[in-house]
């Protein structure tokens, strides 16, 4: 009886339209042009699909560098302000992360990819469902979705060495500043939620907190309490 023949990955990649390749090729050589050097965070824009993250009808959109709605009235971020953030965030092999604000899971899948694990927050109980059935089908298993008030950060309160918002916040949450480690980064957009916010990281240093701005970046807004509607 003849084995059943399953393609190896350099067969599916040959499978792979040329003309997806190419746009995949493009949106990592714009990446670096945008001046995203660290190679782990290149390997982890180029290894995680952004086309499962994105509504059907924006799937021709998936590698333009640009925004795109999600469910819930949100969005998912532009592609360089994920490598970006990633980037700016520094995040190590061997840290644990938390996220606030899973949205798609896109950002978390890329965490995921170069952290040890990742804790991600969205108070939408239909976006985190939604982000834990792609991150498990896409095989990323050190993802923890949960639903919830990011504000409060997590209630275990553990620290996390690294941790990032992806929503607008015009004051820095006490409580995250409480879960992160010494010498641990936190980065958000800080500034007026209705605006332009300016990408800040914070560092907890033994001697208090160092705190940088980046560059400005627009966001919806983090919101308090758990959404009850969807
Ligand atoms: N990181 C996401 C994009 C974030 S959009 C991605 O990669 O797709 C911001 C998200 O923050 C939205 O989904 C919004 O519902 C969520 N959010 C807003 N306020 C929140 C809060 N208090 N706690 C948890 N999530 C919140």
């Amino acid at each position: 009886m003849a084995a059943v023949q399953r393609p190896g990955v350099e067969d599916m990649a040959q499978q792979e339209p040329a003309a997806d390749r190419i746009g995949r090729m493009e949106f990592l050589l714009r990446l670096r042009r945008q001046g995203i050097g660290d190679q782990g965070v290149l390997r982890a824009m180029d290894e995680v699909p952004r086309e499962h993250f994105v509504p059907n009808e924006f799937i021709e959109e998936a590698y333009s560098d640009q925004a795109l709605p999600i469910a819930c009235g949100q969005t998912i971020s532009q592609p360089f302000v994920v490598a970006y953030m990633t980037e700016q965030l520094r995040v190590r092999p061997s840290d644990r992360v938390l996220e606030i604000g899973t949205g798609s899971g896109y950002q978390a899948a890329i965490l995921g990819r170069i952290a040890r694990e990742v804790v991600t927050i969205e108070r939408y109980r239909t976006l985190a469902e939604a982000a834990r059935t792609r991150l498990s089908v896409l095989g990323i298993h050190n993802v923890e979705v949960r639903v919830g008030d990011g504000t409060l950060g997590v209630p275990e309160r553990v620290v996390y060495d690294r941790i990032l918002v992806t929503a607008a916040v015009d004051l820095v949450p006490s409580a995250l500043i409480e879960q992160l480690a010494v010498d641990g980064i936190l980065l958000l957009p800080l500034g007026p939620i209705e605006g332009i916010q300016m990408l800040t990281r914070i560092i907890r240093t033994p001697d208090g907190l160092r705190e940088e701005a980046l560059i400005p970046v627009r966001f919806v807004p983090l919101r308090p309490g758990q959404a009850q509607e969807l």
